[in-house]
This record gives C-alpha cells, sequence and structure tokens, in this order.
C-alpha cells in the first residue's frame, strides 16, 4: 500500500529536471474523433447511399466474431465498419524490428470444454487438432513469477509467509473449487446458472472478510486478479466477478494459456484473413438513426441502409450515435498500456524471464515478455509489454490524467515503476510507445448483473460490455449471438 500511495502521490510531483529521457510516444489518438461525438460536433454531410443487408460497427473481436458467424453460415453480404485504421480493438497488435507485441489482450486461457465457440474457433485455426493443443501457442515455462522482498518467486501467488496464511490459501482454493463445481460461474457468462445475486451486491473485499479471509497474501492476490481482469481494486468489483475470475475457467488441472507474440492480435490476423475483405477501415461511425424498418449508419461521406444492425462498438456510445438509445449505466476502468523495447536485457538473461513479470506492490500489473514464445536460441533484444490500470482515481479523475499528462511524464513513472526489480532499466530501454485506453472496458461494480442492454427493433447490441465484463471469449459470445439474431431477422 505505502509504495503505491508514494508512486500515486509521486506521479503528481514529478520533477523534469529529474528525468533521464528515454523517447516516448504516444501510439494512440482515437480520442479526438470519440470527443467531438461526446460534444456533438459536426460531422461531413453524406454524398451518396449505399444499402447493404447486414451491418457491423466495430471492428473488435465481438464485431469480428460476428463477421465470422454471418460468413459461416452462408451470408456474404455484410460490411463491417472500424473507426481504426486497423481492426482489432483491445485485441490489436503491433510490429518491430524485433517482434510483433500485443496493445492490449495478449493471452487465452485454455478454454474449457464448455466454451464451444472458442474451441470451434481454435480447431479452424489449428490451434486445436486431434484433441491437442499446439505446443508453440502453450505458453512455455517460465510463465509467471512475482517480485517479492526484494527477488523473483515462481508463480503469482505470493508465498504465504505464516502456516496461518497458508491455510488461508489453501481454504480459499478449495472455496473456489466449491463454486466452479456449482455451475454457477461459466464462460461465456451467460451460460452459467447466475442465482447467486447476493454475492453482486457485495464487494469482493467485503466477501473475503465476510469468509474470515484476513491473510494479506491473499488479499493481494484477489486485488491482483480484479486488476487484472477488471481494471478495478478488490474493493471496487463485485463479489460475484471476483469469484468468477477465480471459478469460471476450469483450469484446476489444465495447462495454458494460449499465447502468441502479438497476444490475442494473432488471432484478430486470422479472423481478418477470413472477413478481411468486408472490413473498411477508417471509417468513423457518428450517426446511427432510422428509417422506416432500416436503419441508416453514417460514416465519412456514405449513408448506409441496413436491414440489420450489429452494434459492436463499446456500448456507452450508443447514446451519442444511436437515435433513441437509452443511456447506458456502465462504469468504464481506464489502462494504459505500454511497449518498450530493449536493446539488450537487464540482469538476469533472457532465460530467466518469465512471460508475466509482476511486482508486488506495485500500483501497474508488471509485462509480458513479447519474444517468450521464441525458438531461438539467441534473443539479444526483446519487447515488453506494460500494463497499468489506474484505478486509484476516480475513473473520471484518471482520463483527465491520462489526457493532461504528456508521452515523457508516463514513461517516467513507468521506469519508476520497474526500478525496484530492475535497478538499470533506463540503460537497456531504447524507446517506450504508450496507449491510453480511456474507457478501455466494462468495470464488474456491485450490481452489474442485473443491468440489461437491451436490442433495438433490427439493432442488436455486440459488444463484450453487454457481459458486465471484457475478456475474449465474451466479446466472441456476443458477437456470434448478435450475428445469429440478425440472421434471424433477414430470414
Ligand atoms: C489493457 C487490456 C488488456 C487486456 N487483456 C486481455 C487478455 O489478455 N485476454 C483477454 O481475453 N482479454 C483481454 N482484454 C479484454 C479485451 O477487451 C477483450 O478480449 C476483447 O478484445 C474486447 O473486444 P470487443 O469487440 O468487445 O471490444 P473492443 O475491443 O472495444 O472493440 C470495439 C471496436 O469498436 C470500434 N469503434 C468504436 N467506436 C466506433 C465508431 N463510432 N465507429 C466505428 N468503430 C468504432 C473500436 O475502434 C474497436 O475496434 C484486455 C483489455 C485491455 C484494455
Amino acid at each position: 500500500m505505502q509504495r503505491r500511495t508514494l508512486l500515486s502521490a509521486g506521479l503528481i510531483g514529478l520533477s523534469r529536471k529529474s528525468w533521464a529521457a528515454v523517447p516516448a510516444t504516444f501510439a494512440d489518438q482515437s480520442h479526438l474523433l470519440g470527443h467531438r461525438l461526446r460534444d456533438r460536433a459536426a460531422f461531413p454531410i453524406s454524398r451518396r447511399v449505399e444499402r447493404v443487408p447486414v451491418l457491423i460497427v466495430g471492428g473488435g473481436i465481438a464485431g469480428l466474431s460476428a463477421a465470422w458467424r454471418l460468413q459461416k453460415r452462408g451470408f456474404r453480404d455484410f460490411v463491417l465498419l472500424e473507426m481504426e485504421q486497423e481492426a482489432g480493438g483491445n485485441s490489436r497488435s503491433g510490429e518491430n524490428e524485433i517482434s510483433r507485441y500485443p496493445w492490449a489482450a495478449h493471452y487465452l486461457p485454455v478454454p474449457s470444454k464448455s466454451a464451444t465457440l472458442v474451441r470451434e474457433l481454435m480447431s479452424e485455426l489449428g490451434v486445436l487438432a486431434g484433441g491437442k493443443w499446439d505446443e508453440r501457442y502453450l505458453c512455455h515455462s517460465p510463465q509467471e513469477r512475482l517480485f517479492l522482498h526484494g527477488r523473483w518467486q515462481d508463480g503469482l501467488e505470493p508465498d504465504a509467509p505464516s502456516p496461518r496464511e497458508r491455510e488461508q490459501a489453501k481454504r480459499f482454493h478449495a472455496r473456489m473449487d466449491e463454486f466452479e463445481d456449482s455451475g454457477e460461474f461459466a464462460i461465456p457468462s451467460a451460460t452459467g446458472r447466475r442465482t447467486r445475486s447476493d454475492l453482486d451486491r457485495i464487494t469482493m473485499t467485503e466477501w473475503l472478510k465476510h469468509e474470515g479471509f484476513d491473510s494479506e497474501a491473499l488479499h493481494w492476490h484477489a486485488d491482483y486478479a480484479c486488476r487484472d481482469d477488471y481494471g478495478a481494486r478488490a474493493s471496487q468489483t463485485s463479489a460475484w466477478a471476483g469469484i468468477h475470475y477465480f471459478a469460471a475457467r476450469g483450469q484446476r488441472d489444465d495447462k495454458g494459456p494460449l499465447t502468441w507474440p502479438e497476444g490475442n492480435g494473432w488471432i484478430v490476423r486470422k479472423l481478418l484473413e477470413r472477413v478481411g475483405k468486408h472490413v473498411h477501415t477508417g471509417t468513423f461511425v457518428h450517426r446511427i438513426g432510422r428509417a422506416g424498418t432500416r436503419w441508416r449508419v453514417f460514416a465519412g461521406e456514405v449513408e448506409y441502409q441496413a436491414e440489420a444492425v450489429i452494434f459492436a462498438a463499446p456500448a456507452h456510445l450508443s447514446a451519442y450515435l444511436i437515435e433513441g438509445a437509452p443511456p447506458v449505466d456502465i462504469v468504464y476502468s481506464p489502462w494504459l498500456t505500454a511497449n518498450l523495447t530493449l536493446d539488450r536485457w537487464p540482469d538476469q538473461g533472457a532465460t530467466h524471464y518469465a512471460w508475466d513479470n509482476v511486482i508486488h506492490r506495485s500500483p501497474a500489473l508488471g509485462y509480458v515478455v513479447a519474444t517468450h514464445q521464441s525458438l531461438r536460441t539467441q534473443i539479444p533484444k526483446t519487447v515488453w509489454t506494460y500494463y497499468w490500470a489506474l484505478c486509484d482515481q476516480t475513473p473520471a479523475e484518471a482520463r483527465r490524467l491520462l489526457l493532461e499528462k504528456d508521452a515523457a511524464y508516463w514513461s517516467e513513472a513507468i521506469l519508476r515503476d520497474l526500478e525496484p526489480a530492475h535497478e538499470e532499466i533506463r540503460q537497456f530501454v531504447s524507446r517506450i510507445e504508450i496507449m491510453r485506453f480511456g474507457h478501455a472496458m466494462a468495470r464488474p461494480v456491485t450490481g452489474h448483473l442485473s443491468r440489461r442492454i437491451r436490442d433495438l427493433e433490427g439493432l442488436y447490441f455486440a459488444h463484450s460490455d453487454l457481459s458486465g465484463y471484457s475478456i475474449f471469449e465474451e466479446a466472441q459470445y456476443r458477437g456470434v449471438e448478435a450475428a445469429e439474431r440478425a440472421i434471424r431477422r433477414l430470414r
């Protein structure tokens, strides 16, 4: 807690004089368009009309999965509009002279038997063949490590120092196994029983205390899990969602996760190989209205007229974009990620690094190593993707900070955060590229289970926001489900 407070305070008062410059740039600009929507700015007048049976807004995993499903069901006449220059949304990736790297989503847990859609896609992509997972994509060892008390330990669960803490860790995992067996928590979450609304009325921290868990190590681990998956502290996350992290993924005896140098950007690439011809990038949808039974979708100089619209952009945009759509009550977690290019490895040499490297008590979530899956014996240079869920301020304050501060400020904050574990990190990093996500993902706060986002006639919501939290499996499921509803309408 103390280091976190210090870093947050230090962040506000960083003095420029003390900064050893590592070139840093922002890799994002899309908030400028988003803010034009918010401010109800004028957009170009449309000059031509195009008719299309199905139109998909947003090319993240949900939108691409809707396209994947439409195509598999024999529909060819659809268009997907994506505002960014590249599709993928939170699963986008980048590449430099050293490696491909993720910008955000970087892994997929090995799907359990009930995650049928994920297994279907992975079979199609050759990741799952003859019941076996391709070893190239299962995360190599060592997978995770934690910097605690001045040294790295294996795994992310802090070694519990006392017998009392060890007993609590054991009891906690036994409770999670019970929850897993109950069928309450499933992925996709809509397929679970979802009867424990009592767990959605208290926070994860409150649940831990109520169950008599006071181990500091256990509280840290639960808090880390909530920051990792939801961009929120355990005290800001509903107990239902906190438990879901541990009890939904059928991981008890499984290996994994599945990962690639560019993270889930690999899946995006493979989906684009299939549906890319339908995707129009750099195309920002700025208004959606009705014309009788059709929908009018305005983007650039084109007015599209569609019989069915699949809205796979973040749900909070619906109130700004769609005529007649009610405001959506979702709290969004702001995030920052950064890709650090390293000309050499600090201290330990490539072999000692895990894929995921986390620093205990840091306000951030550490970094994943993009070259980890490489089979080369010599990897002199590398790229680290650094993750930071900004949850020590209100989301609005964090978004203001993201916009106000320049890239040099954030790069300094990142380097200072890494220094306890890598004292001379500045000597190894040649540049830092930063991505800001003001509304990165829906935060499953208490009460999120009762939230409903209802389709309009002929307009189907598809974003992972519908699940109340954001992971690949939910985005894919929501996209596929929306595609099915659109198909039913057309028929
Ligand atoms: C930092 C971070 C790390 C993550 N790590 C993981 C991980 O390791 N594993 C995992 O499973 N999940 C991870 N996630 C969750 C990730 O959000 C989901 O896996 C998934 O990518 C969400 O897909 P989506 O389609 O629902 O949403 P989004 O990715 O938000 O896609 C929405 C798309 O709509 C587009 N759009 C928005 N407005 C418009 C408009 N007006 N016109 C046209 N297009 C528009 C956007 O540009 C975007 O491409 C992470 C998320 C973040 C932020």
